[in-house]
């Protein structure tokens, strides 16, 4: 059994430890590894190495910065394989599903990368007679990083290597439910031969992360969870002066127009509904079928779901691995009844069930005939669970969009570019798909929600992620022929 550690100032550490707890395989429900929750102290090392690290780090090389996460990308991509056994093992998803996290979370150190050229500022040549005008950005500080269960390492990797390479130190505290694998890629960074204290990682919860929040010494923090915890961490980080992006919770709707390609819709609501067995920000949880296209896609949808194979993640056929808890399942299955007495049509039912049966299943479930006023529909469920709302019109699809809370990613199928462009202008949301059901944007774009899917005011990795990550500094400069220097007490004008 693996005993994961913090890691602080480039070694493993977590002998003052307080309190551990077991990380189950949802699969088995068997333990695999037991996890020590930072003591105070702890967290206070960890924000010292960071901020001892700083100025040292702050001052290295573009050229240093860059060899060493050209390193780390290696190390990661020769890893990619066990990395994804770690998260299968832990988190429950198919291995083919957490090889493709890990795949998408070296997107974005290789965007880091490539920081040189996105940090390069800009520069006014003249901007008044003789006066140059140029803008530069420097690191933020020490930042820390909050990630949720659902995806271990691709979450941690859209924060730490852009706030690397813009020279900032960092403290990751990972989920408390899966740590193997975020641990295991904190120790490639030492491995690839980043300075000590330079990336830190300590495990623990809620009362870990109120002390980095209410630090001193900590500068900025980035946070990826459900809309409540996001909400508090937002309003906290940033009532004590810190830099805060804090990205929530979602509900994402694909509309099936009556002239999509009803296949291409049906293979894509159920992969996306059904991924990672819906525990995905940027899961379909809601098909909005607008007009005579209900009853065709309905049809469509079921009959995939009966094909799915559901099972252990490292087994190789199986599409749809268990949830993560015990707790999150009955919740989940808490949802489907009350969809079910709220009036809901079961179509696909996943209550399968059975005490005999080991690890933490539901089985794809599908509902027709929501309603926008059933808790099924308003909350986020982060399970197996696909609503079906029937509308009249592309109009009143827009309109069910836009009252929902959450602002995530949003998908249309339709053959019309002219409706697809009307909706991508329209729709309140902050990730769009046409005919495209998970957006979820390539390294290079950054991604963020809208509403309540979002605090803060930056979204996160690519360019919007090294904005966050760095402070500008516009210089104003004169190198004036000494003679010819007079004194002038009017407001400078660009002459
Ligand atoms: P969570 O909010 O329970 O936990 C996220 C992190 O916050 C964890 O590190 C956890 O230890 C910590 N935490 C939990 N409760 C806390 C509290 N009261 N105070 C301070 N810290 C606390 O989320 P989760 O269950 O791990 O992940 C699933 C949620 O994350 C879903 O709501 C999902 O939509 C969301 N998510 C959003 C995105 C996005 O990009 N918008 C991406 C992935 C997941």
């Amino acid at each position: 059994m693996r005993s994961i550690q913090h890691y602080i100032n480039g070694q493993s550490v977590g002998i003052a430890t307080q309190k551990t707890h077991g990380v189950l395989n949802p699969a088995t429900e068997e333990q695999v590894a037991e996890i020590q929750h930072a003591t105070s102290e702890e967290v206070n090392q960890a924000v010292a190495a960071a901020k001892a690290a700083l100025s040292d780090w702050s001052e290295a090389s573009i050229a240093r910065r860059t060899k060493l996460l050209y390193k780390f990308r290696n190390l990661v991509l020769e890893n990619e394989h066990y990395i994804a056994e770690l998260i299968t093992e832990e988190h429950g998803k198919v291995h083919s599903d957490a090889k493709g996290e890990v795949a998408r979370g070296i997107e974005n150190i290789e965007y880091a990368c490539g920081f040189a050229e996105t940090l390069k500022g800009s520069y006014s040549e003249q901007a008044s007679t003789g006066v140059d005008v140029y803008t530069i950005r420097q690191p933020v500080g020490v930042c820390v990083g909050i990630t949720p269960f659902n995806f271990p390492v691709m979450v941690p990797l859209w924060m730490f290597p852009n706030a690397i390479a813009c020279g900032n130190t960092f403290i990751l505290k990972p989920s408390d439910r899966n740590p193997s694998a975020p641990e295991f890629i904190i120790k490639l960074m030492n491995e690839a031969g980043f300075p000590k204290g330079v990336v830190n990682l300590i495990n623990g919860g809620a009362e870990t992360v109120n002390q980095l929040l209410s630090h001193d010494d900590v500068d900025a923090v980035s946070f990826v969870g459900s809309t409540p915890v996001a909400k508090h961490i937002y309003e906290s980080g940033t009532a004590g002066g810190k830099r805060v992006q804090a990205l929530g919770g979602a509900k994402n709707h694909m509309v099936v127009l009556p002239d999509a390609d009803i296949d291409l819709a049906a293979d894509s609501a159920v992969s996306a509904a059904y991924g990672s067995a819906g525990e995905r920000c940027m899961a379909i949880s809601v098909v909005v079928a607008v007009g005579e296209v209900a009853e065709p896609l309905v049809k469509a949808i079921s009959d995939r779901i009966d094909n799915l194979k559901i099972g252990p993640g490292m087994q190789p056929d199986s599409e749809m691995g268990p949830l993560i808890s015990e707790e999150h399942r009955s919740r989940v299955v808490d949802y489907i009844n009350s969809g079910e007495a709220e009036g809901a049509t079961v179509v696909c039912d996943g209550r399968m069930h059975s005490p005999e049966q080991k690890g933490f299943y539901v089985g794809a479930t599908l509902l027709d005939n929501v309603t926008t006023d059933m808790e099924v529909y308003r909350d986020e469920i982060f399970g197996p669970v696909l609503s079906v709302v029937r509308v009249q019109s592309f109009d009143d699809a827009l309109d069910v969009i836009a009252e929902n809370q959450y602002g995530n990613g949003v998908a249309v199928f339709t053959r019309d570019g002219g409706t697809a462009r009307q909706f991508q202008k329209n729709v309140q949301a902050g990730m769009v798909g046409i005919n495209v059901p998970i957006p979820v944007p390539v390294g290079y774009h950054s991604f963020g929600g809208w509403d309540d899917s979002l605090f803060g005011d930056t979204a996160m990795y690519g360019p919007e992620g090294m904005r966050f990550y760095t402070k500008q500094k516009v210089i104003t400069s004169r190198w004036p022929d000494p003679t010819s220097s007079q004194v002038d007490l009017g407001f400078p004008q660009n002459t």
